[in-house]
């Protein structure tokens, strides 16, 4: 059958030094996964499971575009993430299944309308409108799993306008990497083409038009954002 609209391409992010891409399919995010950031917000800490939200295929912006301050919002956050690109099924995996599994690594934006994430809270409603909009997903190029063996040693930074405003390790992470697919992978099967964004550090803050963002974690990519009105 015939779409009755065009089809729509898939999504590549840039694999660093490769001249192919990798397809997004779906983008997962993990809450509340640094102590830090988790106090700053006012949330208690506690480790007992990681918890989930989605963004849309919609939502990715890759590095080399501008995003456009988006609409019902005067509190547009930072978030800057780790995120992690799947490269094989993992269903209710175990330790050894995890061999593999991950094709690479790349610096994100987890972008919240946090006026609206403040509300939803308070109501207990959905945060889907604080998370999910044209742009919130901020991803830039893939570095390939083996170039990085040290990822638990990186050291995870936002500059806004050149100034250090998040700065934390990967190892402070409440929920580690492999942690986090274990779980996840309960939930759903994971296939390649989706990525996961693994929480932010303390010192998430508000942006305006005009700001750049630059994201830094150790042996990956930097991902560079400009905010246009
Ligand atoms: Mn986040």
């Amino acid at each position: 059958m015939k779409s009755v609209f065009p089809e729509s391409e898939p999504t590549l992010l840039k694999v660093t030094g490769r001249n192919y891409g990798y397809p997004v399919r779906r983008i997962f995010c993990v809450g509340r996964n640094y102590v830090e950031h988790v106090l700053e917000l006012g949330n208690k800490v506690e480790k007992k499971q990681p918890f989930y939200f989605t963004k849309s295929l919609f939502s990715l912006l890759d590095s080399e575009k501008n995003l456009t301050y988006p609409p019902m919002t005067n509190d547009l956050h930072h978030e800057v993430e780790l995120v992690v690109a799947i490269a094989k099924p993992l269903q209710k995996a175990n330790r050894e299944d995890l061999k593999g599994s991950i094709f690479g690594y790349a610096c994100g934006l987890d972008m919240t309308r946090r006026d609206l994430q403040s509300i939803a809270k308070k109501q207990g409603k959905p945060w889907d409108m604080s998370k999910d909009f044209e742009g919130s997903a901020l991803i830039g190029e893939i570095t390939e799993f083996e170039k990085v063996p040290q990822i638990r040693k990186a050291n995870i930074k936002l500059f806004l306008n050149n100034k250090l405003q998040q700065h934390g390790r990967i190892a402070d992470m409440i929920y580690s990497v492999d942690e986090i697919l274990l779980d996840l992978s309960k939930y759903t099967q994971l296939i390649p083409g989706d990525v996961v964004m693994t929480g932010t550090p303390a010192g998430v803050s508000a942006v305006k038009p005009g700001d750049l963002l630059v994201a830094q974690i150790d042996g990956l990519t930097e991902l560079k954002v400009k905010i246009t009105e």
